[in-house]
């Protein structure tokens, strides 16, 4: 039987278990998915029975469409899948022909049928499914052999009310939950590898994302920004087109270089960038902010300086990151694909005025004692004023 289409059968993961919201979280989950596949002609998708169905035109790459239902979060796996009558005749033809193709693109010698009976009024238990569906494929592909424990190819055969499903492939996408069901967040995005990656995290939970960055023009470029933006633009194939809050911390610097003490700069920088965080956060309605601090992994971040950092607001502050190990995050920024613009070497405006020894263990008293010295709500408020608003699109 010719083809005409490609099915995709979508599976969701904690959505499935969310009680009386699931149909809430479902339909959100659907309305990304169809969101992220506007960009191609020929797709519908559709709820049906527990699943979401993709279905898209033939001429359609298979792949590419594969890659973004995985970017959606909330999805936990995708089979590709052939569609056939729900009837032993049928499901037994249908999958001899999706065996003969695994034979042709593959080089399948072996198998192993897994049914399963979604509907239970269908005449034949699970297991007799498997059998006679086995006993169908080993007739028609002679070539094939049943190997119960390590086949090549594990046949599923999904057996429903309206029509039964042939697959193979289950492939994983990551989990979480469909974005815009937990909220807005503001995220304190650098360029570094840790910021793009927390921001990922909280996305996938299903909170919205709005971004702040700091820069020190003219100590930090002009390319140092458009690296921020490329990588938010990343970030934003996930979380989708958000606002970026571009925002120069040259003057708060300058004052604070020039009348406080020297190894408290970077401590004093940090609380100014949460408090200015924290006005945008309210002006914006994030009730929430992001950060890519890890516990112990810079002067800045020790236990200490954290509780400092903390103490500057009021809001929330997640910080996903916190007790994950470097290599750790490495390997998540590889996986989502910030890490290779994450390594362009540029300029930070934490790397600018970075003081010779900082303190690592701040004592708050300490900290106000120089903030005091500073007009700190006209400074912030100064900043504020001056802040560019710039729309990230998925890049
Ligand atoms: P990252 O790799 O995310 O830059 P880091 O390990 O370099 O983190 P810091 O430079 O101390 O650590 O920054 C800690 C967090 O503060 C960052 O993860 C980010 O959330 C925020 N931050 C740092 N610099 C900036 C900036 N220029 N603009 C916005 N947020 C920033
Ligand atoms: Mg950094």
């Amino acid at each position: 039987m010719e083809r005409t289409e490609h099915i995709f059968i979508v599976r969701c993961g904690e959505v499935a278990l969310k009680g009386m919201n699931k149909p809430y979280f479902e339909r959100m989950l659907v309305e990304r998915i169809k969101k992220l596949l506007r960009k191609f002609d020929g797709v519908s998708v559709k709820r049906h029975e527990g699943l979401i169905f993709v279905r898209a035109d033939i001429n359609l790459d298979k792949q590419a469409i594969i890659k973004e239902i995985s970017k959606v979060f909330g999805v936990a796996s995708i089979s590709p899948a052939v569609e056939c009558e729900s009837t032993m005749e049928a499901i037994g033809q249908a999958a001899v022909e999706y065996m003969m193709e695994a034979i042709e693109e593959r080089g399948v010698k072996t198998f192993k049928v897994e049914a399963k009976r979604a509907d239970k009024t269908f005449p034949v238990k699970s297991p007799d499914i498997g059998r006679q569906i086995g006993a169908a494929v080993l007739k028609g592909c002679k070539v094939l052999k049943v190997d119960v424990h390590n086949p090549d190819c594990l046949l599923f055969v999904d057996v429903r009310r309206d029509k039964s499903y042939i697959y193979q492939d289950k492939i994983h996408g990551f989990g979480g939950l469909p974005l815009g069901t937990n909220g807005k967040g503001l995220t304190l995005l650098s360029g570094g590898i840790d910021s793009p990656v927390a921001t990922w995290m909280m996305a996938k939970r299903g909170m919205l994302i709005e971004a702040i960055h700091f820069h020190s023009y003219p100590y930090t470029s002009q390319r140092a920004q458009e690296k921020v933006e490329d990588l938010a633009g990343i970030v934003a194939t996930y979380c989708g087109r958000f606002k970026m809050h571009v925002i120069n911390l040259l003057p708060i610097q300058e004052q604070i270089v020039s009348n406080c003490p020297e190894e408290e700069t970077t401590i004093l920088v940090r609380r100014f960038m949460m408090r200015i965080a924290e006005q945008v956060a309210r002006d914006t309605g994030c009730t929430m902010l992001i950060t890519g601090e890890n516990l112990g992994q810079v002067a800045s971040q020790t236990a200490e300086a954290l509780v400092v950092t903390d103490s500057a607001v009021s809001m929330p502050v997640m910080r996903p990151l916190i007790a994950m190990d470097k290599v750790d995050i490495m390997d998540k920024a590889q996986e989502i694909g910030t890490y290779e613009t994450s390594i362009q070497p540029y300029e930070d405006c934490c790397t600018v005025f970075l003081p010779k020894h900082p303190v690592t263990k701040p004592r708050l008293e300490r900290i106000l004692e120089s903030e005091s010295k500073l007009d700190c709500e006209g400074l912030i408020k100064a900043a504020i004023e001056s802040q560019e608003i710039i729309n990230i699109f998925p890049q």
